[in-house]
């Protein structure tokens, strides 16, 4: 689809949405902000999960009554394209945690996987899909992932090989923050889902 016909619905309970938004925008797409369970109800072509709080974020979307309704979405077939918490929300198992959210991800994620102290840092690697030499991940009280299952498709890891960028069918996860850089190459490939 040509991005001027995509519209995607960008979660925006709490975290880092609205710089989302700016870079579907400047890929020539359109964005709605779902904040209410109504929001959900538009043309919605695919979905973004920004970083910010997982546990925040959870909480809000069950007291809203979006969990379910956007589960169902992602389950049907709408690309997803989730970065930072928004990967600790997909996944199926969280480390040392009980918590559950859309758990749509077959992986298992490790919260604030670099140390709590360790507030931000960069890394330069490939990434599987992306193309025009290394990206630069930005990490912010980041995950990683801990373990997948094999029909998950690694797409990034860090310097320690962690992997940190994952595709399952429709969803693409990342432990860092894609929209924060200026570098358009992952939010391009994602409307390429479309
Ligand atoms: N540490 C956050 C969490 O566990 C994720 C951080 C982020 O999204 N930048 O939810």
């Amino acid at each position: 689809m040509q991005n001027e016909k995509i519209t995607v619905g960008v979660l925006a309970l709490q975290g880092a949405f609205i710089e989302h938004e700016q870079m579907i925008k400047s890929l020539g797409a359109n964005t709605v902000e779902l904040r209410q369970k109504s929001d959900l109800d538009q043309k919605i072509d695919a979905v973004i999960l920004p970083g910010g709080e997982s546990t925040v974020q959870g909480k809000l979307l069950n007291e809203l009554d979006m969990m379910e309704p956007l589960k169902a979405m992602i389950k049907a077939g709408k690309p997803v394209l989730a970065t930072c918490a928004g990967l600790i929300l997909l996944a199926e198992h969280i480390e040392e945690d009980d918590h559950l959210y859309f758990g749509t991800l077959p992986v298992t994620v490790k919260r604030n996987a670099y140390g709590r102290q360790l507030g931000s840092f960069s890394q330069n690697a490939c990434i599987a899909g992306v193309t025009g030499g290394e990206y630069l991940m930005r990490f912010i009280r980041a995950p990683y992932i801990a373990g997948s299952t094999e029909q998950v498709e690694v797409l990034a890891r860090d310097a320690k090989n962690h992997i940190v960028g994952v595709r399952y069918e429709n969803q693409l996860a990342f432990a860092f923050h894609p929209e924060l850089t200026g570098d358009t190459r992952i939010h391009e490939s994602f409307l390429n889902m479309v």
